[in-house]
């Protein structure tokens, strides 16, 4: 505040954008102002647009489907495992056309999506792979940073997200090229060397330097807020070890951040109730996202996405901030304990 600059120019914006590449162990990282213009940027850089089709989960945050929509293109849903709940290879595979020109793979709630399956049939196929890890800074797949796998990647650090700038997002990739290519349209599309020459239509995407101070403070602290983090979560499992509720399963090579712990009640009615017994205790939950599909902007006909409707009615995201309690989540495990579950 007391250097005045408070706009996207200043020292924080590179110190941040190298320390999360850093931390990532991406090449590149374009720090802008949330994580639905990264998701928009990701998809320009990549040349998508009109007529051209994207394979998306049905089971994510509304903004990965928009952005699709965004550059003009066709989102086409695919179904999710009923284990994992990350999107589903085989019904990737099963959906590709010749209008196919992208995946977009959401590493859902800190987990990670199979990203061998992804990145072998994306090749075979030859489309490109974009990473939504908004959910899951901090996430592992066979010992390497989600975001590393696909042609570009997006992260958020909206205030619920693992760290936060306020509202902020950044776009990683792997060459120069692309990584400069999505900083021309960051920032309104200027030429370069020339003041307010402008040669395309870009947009005003970019991040504040206040924004990236809070970013690099929050960078500073990323590895205890995940430890944190993972320990709420191995409370949850412990105090919940008897109860008829499923939790998110591990894809094989992932190692979580645990973003929001998030579990499944048997039946749909009883996550209508369980919400209500918990916030009459004073505890806030959230149902997991609706399936986009069902959405009126995305709702044609009566296409079925069964596990991802399934999920969608059986979920809850329990509270997950990293500085709760072993007495928080005990008493939170008890009014879940006590539930009168209708299942024999
Ligand atoms: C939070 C989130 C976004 C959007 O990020 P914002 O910073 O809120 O714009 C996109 N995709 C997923 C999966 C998210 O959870």
């Amino acid at each position: 505040m007391n250097s005045t600059w408070i706009s996207s120019k200043g020292e924080f914006i590179a110190r941040f954008e190298s320390g999360f590449a850093n931390f990532v162990g991406a090449g590149h990282a374009a720090s802008v102002c949330n994580g639905t213009v990264a998701l928009h940027l990701a998809l320009l850089v990549l040349g998508i647009g009109e007529g051209d089709e994207v394979i998306v989960p049905s089971l994510t945050y509304i903004a990965s489907v928009n952005a699709i929509r965004y550059v003009g293109a066709t989102p086409i849903f695919a179904d999710s495992l009923p284990d994992t709940w990350q999107i589903d290879p085989a019904d990737v595979e099963r959906r590709i056309t010749p209008r196919t020109k992208a995946v977009m793979a959401v590493h859902l709630y800190g987990g990670a999506c199979d990203m061998t399956a992804l990145s072998e049939l994306c090749s075979r196929h030859d489309l490109r792979l974009v990473e939504d890890c908004a959910e899951a800074i901090g996430t592992l797949y066979n010992g390497r940073h989600v975001g590393t796998f696909g042609d570009v990647a997006t992260f958020s650090f909206f205030g619920n997200k693992t760290i936060t700038t306020g509202e902020g997002g950044m776009v990683v990739c792997k060459t120069a090229a692309m990584d400069h290519s999505i900083r021309h349209f960051r920032g309104q599309g200027l030429a370069g060397d020339r003041e307010y020459w402008h040669d395309v239509i870009g947009y005003n995407y970019r991040m504040t330097n206040i924004c990236a101070a809070i970013g690099t403070a929050q960078l500073e602290r990323v590895n205890d807020i995940l430890r944190q983090k993972k320990w709420l979560a191995q409370r949850y499992h412990e105090a919940l070890i008897d109860v008829p509720i499923q939790f998110q399963a591990l894809t094989a090579g992932e190692s979580p951040s645990y973003w929001m712990v998030t579990i499944l009640t048997p039946a749909s009615t009883d996550r209508d109730e369980l919400r209500k017994k918990l916030k009459s205790a004073g505890v806030e939950t959230r149902p997991v996202f609706y399936p986009a599909h069902t959405m009126p902007m995305y709702a044609q006909g009566h296409r079925r996405f069964p596990v991802a409707e399934d999920i969608a009615s059986r979920g809850i995201n329990l509270p997950s901030w990293h500085q709760l309690s072993s007495e928080d989540i005990e008493g939170i495990a008890d009014v879940i304990r006590e539930f009168p579950w209708s299942i024999s």
